[in-house]
């Protein structure tokens, strides 16, 4: 049986406060970190555990702390991705909740490594109490001395300054979230450079998430092998899964990266109901959906990617039989073009016209040709444009049509939902003239 990395003790009565936390064993990694290690240690530590960033890219964490130049003299900040944005994905707020400590500490050990002193938590708006246990949180480190100047009588002084955001979707983009941390509009950056040579306010800087800071402790204290075996060759450690939908048990789970759909499906009661599975979107509503064929699939990066979804952020959504495919597709499209921040003429025109076509499918005045324009239109998306927010538009517009596309040809051939014969509840008269004969 795998240890739990995160949630071990969230279950204890005030687990969010300190004196919880280091009676647990909690500031142990950071002052070991600090006063035994040197940063190149720690960041091999955390290259060895095969530690991912938990934000939706999976991008190895150590490899990122490694890119932060060490020889330049210039300030260097840390940044802790708190946006959260992603539809189905709720994880983080566990962590900033019941266990904030792991990820300050976690912060603590990152910003040695990399030579920072000064991090900045970009927090979603939304976050109204959460803001507020971080601030709380914050405070506490800051009276029992692991914030400050020359922690644990070392050399190295650090604090973190709670940024909180506006509610855009796009700003959990790394340099989406810098700019608006600058005051500026919350526009993804055209890379290179990438944060690690230019960053916030020009310096270099390295963004994480907060589960991936919260996983650093346990990796200090316990070695980057135990945390490594945990989890699949490219891939260490347990995961937070966020799982909705038609769920028996709907919740937040730490399993390990090895555990399939279907197994956490098991895990979780199964669906709900008694009724049978259609498809899951296995990592936030970005991620491709699968169908109920494609379960028995590894919720983990390398194994998801392969099975033409991807891991994301760990929201996985359990959708049954009596969802209408091509009406969940169309609120997600409506959601993106609605979040696209509008500098990439693909992403923009695309999202929309993508949202409309859709909505036209769904209302019954769609045309087989709309599911080659569909086509058409994410070809001349995915991979074009300054972020990968066009991609994560193409992700459930394709797979939608790709996985159900009898569904969507039902809703051409009889002029209406399937789902909904005796009148649709958001049946949308209007919008199959709506000039999307056009695209
Ligand atoms: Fe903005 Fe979309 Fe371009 Fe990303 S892909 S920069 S969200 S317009």
């Amino acid at each position: 049986m795998n240890d739990l990395v995160i949630t071990k003790y969230i279950q204890e009565k005030d687990s969010y406060k300190i004196d919880n936390y280091v009676k647990n064993g909690g500031y142990k990694a950071s002052v070991r970190a600090l006063t035994t290690m040197t940063s190149d240690q720690i960041i091999d530590e955390v290259k060895k555990s095969n530690l991912r960033g938990r934000g939706g890219a999976g991008f190895p964490a150590g490899m990122k702390w490694s890119f932060m130049p060490k020889d330049n003299k210039k300030t260097k900040y840390l940044v802790c991705n708190a946006d959260e944005g992603e539809p189905g994905t709720f994880k983080d707020r566990l962590i900033i909740t019941k266990n904030p400590h792991a990820m300050i500490e976690g912060m603590i050990i990152a910003s040695f490594a990399i030579g920072a002193n000064v991090a900045y938590l970009y927090i979603r708006g939304e976050f109204f109490r959460e803001a507020r246990m971080l601030e709380f949180a914050l405070n506490e480190a800051r009276a029992k001395g692991h914030l400050g100047k020359n922690l644990y009588g070392t050399q190295h002084s650090f604090d973190i300054y709670i940024y909180r955001g506006a509610g855009a979707y796009i700003c959990g983009e790394e340099t989406a979230l810098l700019n608006s941390l600058e005051g500026k509009r919350g526009e993804p950056r055209l890379k290179p450079p990438f944060p690690a040579q230019v960053g916030a306010f020009g310096m270099p800087s390295c963004v994480n998430n907060v589960e991936t800071f919260a996983s650093v402790p346990y990796i200090i204290n316990e070695g980057a092998a135990k945390f490594a075996a945990m989890g699949t060759e490219r891939s260490g450690g347990t995961r937070l899964y966020g799982v909705s939908g038609h769920i028996t048990r709907p919740g937040i789970y730490e399993l390990p990266l090895t555990i399939t759909i279907r197994e956490l499906i098991e895990h979780c009661g199964g669906v709900r109901g008694g009724k049978k599975l259609k498809a899951v979107i296995p990592g936030g509503a970005s991620a491709p959906m699968l169908s109920a064929d494609d379960i028995d699939v590894k919720l983990e990066f390398d194994a998801l990617m392969k099975a033409g979804s991807m891991a994301g952020s760990g929201g996985v959504i359990v959708i049954d039989e009596t969802v209408c495919i091509v009406e969940m597709a169309c609120i997600l499209l409506k959601f993106y073009e609605h979040e696209s921040c509008g500098q990439c003429t693909q992403c923009r025109e695309g999202s929309h016209w993508l949202a409309q076509l859709f909505q036209r499918i769904e209302s019954g005045g769609g045309t087989m040709a709309d599911l080659d324009t569909i086509a058409a239109i994410c070809g001349n998306m995915a991979g074009q444009t300054i972020c990968a927010f066009a991609d994560a538009v193409t992700g459930p517009a394709l797979s939608a049509v790709r996985k159900f596309r009898s569904e969507f040809e039902q809703h051409i051939i009889q002029k209406g939902c399937p789902f909904h014969k005796n009148g649709h509840p958001h049946s949308h008269s209007a919008s199959s003239d709506r000039g999307v004969a056009h695209v």
